[in-house]
């Protein structure tokens, strides 16, 4: 049976995005491919907030600090937190995915596989989870990903299989929630932007691209990356979203950041988990 090494598993409500406001269960796992230490930063510094936090001292990711600099789910890529993460199997993570609902099985809930970068090697676990008998009736499913790890083409057919590309499922819906990295983040374009990659999520499921922005040098570069997004083929709509893990940075942009989404006639996504719920651990 596959395995995933699951950093957290909550229920909570979809605050960003397309599903803002959805009751939604997360499946967080571990590991990512980039680091992100630039978000809150002067152009060109790293943030080193995150290394502050001593792995040693925490037991269970919802003790641990937020951070209003980098990354705000850094311990489920940073390996000095790994102890924090089992590796269960589908099964268990089936249990205890559905044991989160409220009435223990599903409704109008969705599910969202998230990370760290949920699309690395873990692919291959996904269709023997989705598979099991309590996953099945589950109709909504979003990966949120940074839109660089191009899907494998066993992963690929199945998912074919799984949403609306197979005839007869027109009730099921996958959707990727692409967060490409803009130079705020502090990763290369080269690495972050990979068109060809998202144009192909879009041949099995529902696409939008949805960039965290501080500035309207942040949305500009935003632009000239859905250039390169539409000349690959991608058709989704686009929202803007405003940086600020904590309340105090977020409430610093997210009008800000509204009026240049009007501005660029892209959508607005807020980060409603952060005026609801602080953007604690595990919400
Ligand atoms: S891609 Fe996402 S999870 Fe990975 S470091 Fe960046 S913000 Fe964090």
């Amino acid at each position: 049976m596959a395995k995933l090494k699951v950093a957290e598993l909550f229920y909570s409500i979809q605050g960003e995005g397309r599903y803002m406001g959805v009751p939604s269960v997360f499946l967080r796992t571990f590991g990512c491919n980039f680091k992100c230490e630039g978000f809150g930063m002067t152009k060109g510094v790293k943030s080193e907030e995150y290394l502050k936090v001593d792995p040693s001292l925490y037991g269970d990711y919802k003790q641990l600090p937020l951070v209003s600099t980098g990354c705000d789910s850094y311990a489920s890529w940073d390996p000095r937190f790994k102890h924090l993460s089992p590796v269960l199997d589908t099964s268990a993570i089936a249990d205890a995915v559905v044991d989160t609902l409220p009435y223990k099985e599903w409704k109008d809930e969705h599910l969202v596989i998230t990370g760290g970068e949920p699309l690395l090697g873990w692919q291959r676990a996904y269709p023997d989870l989705l598979e099991h008998p309590k996953m099945r009736a589950l109709k909504e499913l979003t990966f949120e990903t940074n839109g660089t790890q191009a899907l494998s083409k066993d992963f690929k057919d199945y998912l074919d299989r799984w949403g609306w590309g197979h005839p007869g499922n027109f009730d099921r819906l996958l959707t990727f929630s692409v967060s490409p990295k803009l130079s705020v983040s502090g990763e290369k374009w080269d690495e972050a932007i990979k068109p060809e990659v998202v144009a192909d999520y879009g041949m099995v499921g529902y696409v939008y691209l949805k960039f965290v922005v501080a500035s309207q040098e942040d949305a500009d570069e935003a632009e000239k990356a859905v250039e390169a997004y539409r000349e690959a083929g991608f058709r989704g709509p686009v929202y803007l979203m405003p940086v600020g893990g904590v309340e105090s940075v977020y409430h610093m942009n997210n009008r800000a950041v509204a009026e240049l989404a009007m501005k660029k006639g892209y959508r607005y996504s807020d980060r409603l988990q952060v005026p609801l719920f602080k953007n604690e651990w595990g919400t």
